[in-house]
């Protein structure tokens, strides 16, 4: 496993984690203040401040992007429903490949309008259809762009509104039946917050192999978790046994960026950018 404990040129920083620095070129002159060589945007952000504002910071800084964030949300009612979704997929493939992204990173999504707080369906199943069918379209696409496709597992809490895949094992199905030949085009992203539990992960991050491990997300889980969404830890603050599933990662053939993606309304986010980004590069030395 690498040596994290010198210098942290394997962070990578999920700028959700510095959401209360305010708009993402704030955040990305932050990061590049501390000496970041990568981060994952997500879209509104970008949006904020514009797709070429947003490539010629990441030009200027030498940025990589670990991954973008976010494609999926495939599940709807109807076919309208559906194909949004799909047109909405391929502005973000072609919004990572803008900026060179090594992945877009698929929240999957739930059961339709659940999101919203008004869920038009109770079958998981068929949601569970819908995002088959609507990886494996959008795959078509990144597959002409050049785009590897990240499935990110969420922690089953989120079945209903985020993403009804929500293990490695479910992940890793979808890849196979998908991309049988492991093209390196479709994978998973595994982040820890949300796999860390599983009595499988270990046996999956080894199914899963270099091919298909095209991101790893770090965090904490706390105890006692005040919100479902918001309340994530910081490196060494909460039960997950980061460097052992780093180990599996690595040992599997993962050789990318730990990329720090940590939810915080009532603690990080509120806390000066400076100080988390130095907090985010002390413990990714001793607690990643
Ligand atoms: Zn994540």
């Amino acid at each position: 496993m690498r040596d994290f404990s010198a210098d942290h040129r394997w962070l990578s920083m999920n700028t959700a984690t510095l959401r209360g620095a305010g708009r993402l070129d704030a955040i990305i002159e932050a990061c590049a203040r501390h000496g970041i060589r990568a981060i994952a945007p997500w879209r509104d952000p970008v949006a904020a401040i514009g797709n070429e504002r947003t490539a010629a910071l990441v030009r200027t800084h030498g940025l990589e992007l670990s991954g973008y964030c976010r494609g999926g949300m495939f599940p709807a009612v109807d076919a309208a429903g559906k194909e949004a979704a799909l047109d909405d997929n391929r502005r973000a493939v072609d919004e990572a490949k803008t900026f060179g992204a090594a992945c877009l990173v698929l929240v999957v999504g739930g059961l339709p309008g659940a999101l919203a707080g008004t869920p038009q369906s109770k079958n998981l199943f068929a949601a569970r259809n819908d995002v088959r069918d609507g990886i494996a379209a959008t795959l078509d696409y990144a597959r002409q762009v050049g785009m590897p496709l990240a499935i990110e597992p969420l922690h089953p809490m989120y079945a209903a509104d985020r993403a009804c895949v929500n293990t490695m094992e479910q992940a890793l199905d979808l890849c196979d039946a998908l991309d049988p030949e492991r093209t390196g085009v479709l994978g998973v992203a595994v982040d820890v917050y949300h796999v860390w539990w599983d009595p499988k992960l270990e046996a999956q991050i080894t199914r899963a192999g270099k091919e298909r491990l095209l991101a790893f997300h770090v965090c904490d889980w706390l105890v006692p978790t005040r919100d479902l969404l918001e309340d994530r830890g910081m490196m060494g603050d909460g039960v997950i046994e980061i460097p052992k599933i780093r180990s599996w990662v690595e040992a599997a053939g993962f050789a990318g960026y730990s990329e720090v993606e940590i939810f915080s309304s009532r603690d990080w986010w509120k806390r000066p950018v400076d100080e988390v980004l130095l907090t985010c590069v002390e413990r990714h030395r001793r607690a990643v």
